[in-house]
């Protein structure tokens, strides 16, 4: 009896010092695919001097706020406040080079500030964090700012039930971070072969703007448990390395990803030195990896190259080669359309879009096939084992130890709902 009570006061002091430990809240830039949502937020009230700058309080401002509405433009805007046709004008004539005035979309909100003499400024939200402010009191200013981001973490664990996507959401939780936690576990854990009963815990960033939710941020840590082996990844963030890395301070990267795609696709023929094939009706070598995907979805490069082709060739279809370094080299075909600007001599980043699924040339139905080589010979992209990216240096070795020895705690701490199996 006694033991449980110690027991339950040890948690009790570990989950004070954790609450010590969390990091106050920090401002960031935002990632940015993160700014191109279309939902524009409500202007909080507003407080003795508001985040543009403007006295609000005893002065004798005004302060009227709007939201632009369809076929609304500057010009309108500011007429139903009374701004002179021709100073408007020259606001607009002002503003160019900094800011397209021509720009405003329906659902952008803007406050305009007014005293004595009628309106004399405008703040204009081009998204929730980046905005422009226009003041034409004595000579016209346009001047551009943003809100700052807020940074707080969260904690998050699923049971796989059925795929890792809806596993996430069913979690309530942002898709990305779905993405993101196959892109830091790619190699080491088969997103294709996925078992039930699979978990995986994250301790990640949610982004705010004015207690607005903006998307998620970094992942920090993570553990993902696949046919009984558990996996680990800590990101570390140095000035002069960043990355995810396991507990020895091996880099979860490889020098090439797995597969060509985000997301896992099911492969409808392998890597084989004789396959019967559909169309030619004759056994023959298949030297790659068939994905079954629908037809335009994003094909990603698997590592950082030059593209060396980009065309139409034969039974290949639309077909994409990289060469990554000496001695790899990628081949993608039967591709739908290639991304833009994907042409021969280009460099391409890993998971940089190159083109999309389709079936052009000899295909049966939309698919990818996905070929690797080594020292030009095809290998099966499957089952090779590739190099890994560069492991953490030993300078940073005692500062990555306690970033492990603090997650792992936490990450420990994060409690595991199984879910009830359904009979579907
Ligand atoms: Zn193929």
């Amino acid at each position: 009896m006694s033991r449980t009570i110690l027991a339950g006061f040890v948690c009790l002091l570990a989950l004070i010092f954790l609450a010590i430990l969390e990091r106050p809240e920090k401002v960031e830039d935002l990632k940015e695919d993160i700014i191109t949502t279309q939902n524009f937020y409500e202007i909080p009230p507003m407080p003795a001097k508001d985040h543009y700058g403007f006295v609000t309080e005893g002065n004798e401002l005004e302060v009227e706020e709007g939201v632009v509405r369809r076929n609304e433009s500057l010009y309108i805007i500011l007429r139903r406040h009374d701004v002179d046709p021709q100073m408007i004008y020259n606001i607009q004539q002002s503003a160019s080079g900094s800011v397209n005035l021509r720009r405003m979309m329906p659902g952008q909100s803007y406050r305009i500030y007014k005293d004595d003499d009628g309106a004399f400024a405008m703040v204009w939200h081009q998204s929730k964090v980046n905005y422009a402010t226009i003041n034409w009191k004595d000579d016209i200013t346009v001047e551009t700012g943003n809100i700052p981001i807020t940074v707080k973490e969260a904690e998050v664990a699923g049971v796989i039930t059925s795929s890792l996507y809806e596993t996430v959401t069913g979690a309530g939780v942002s898709q990305r971070l779905g993405v993101e936690l196959a892109d830091v576990f790619g190699w080491e854990v088969d997103f294709f072969a996925l078992r039930n009963g699979d978990h995986f815990k994250v301790i990640y960033e949610n982004l705010y703007v004015n207690d607005e939710y903006l998307g998620i941020g970094d992942i920090k840590a993570a553990e993902f448990q696949h046919r009984g082996n558990i996996h680990k990844a800590y990101y570390f963030d140095n000035e002069s390395r960043r990355g995810f890395f396991d507990e020895n301070g091996n880099s979860m990267q490889k020098e090439l990803l797995k597969a060509p795609f985000n997301y896992s696709q099911r492969i409808s023929s392998g890597f084989s030195n004789s396959r019967f094939h559909p169309i030619l009706n004759e056994r023959r070598p298949h030297h790659g990896t068939d994905y079954a995907a629908p037809t335009g979805t994003p094909i990603i490069s698997v590592g950082e190259g030059t593209v060396t082709e980009a065309q139409y060739r034969g039974g290949n279809g639309n077909i994409v080669q990289i060469r990554h370094n000496n001695s790899y080299k990628s081949a993608y075909l039967h591709m739908n359309r290639f991304a833009s600007g994907i042409r021969p001599g280009v460099k391409v980043e890993q998971g940089q879009v190159i083109g999309y699924v389709g079936q052009t040339g000899l295909a049966t139905g939309p698919h990818l096939c996905y070929r690797l080589y080594v020292n030009d010979r095809p290998v099966n992209s499957v089952t090779v084992d590739l190099p890994a990216a560069e492991s953490l240096e030993e300078e940073y070795h005692h500062e990555y130890e306690q970033v492990v020895q603090h997650f792992d705690d936490r990450l420990a701490n994060i409690e595991l709902v199984e879910e009830i199996a359904s009979n579907r």
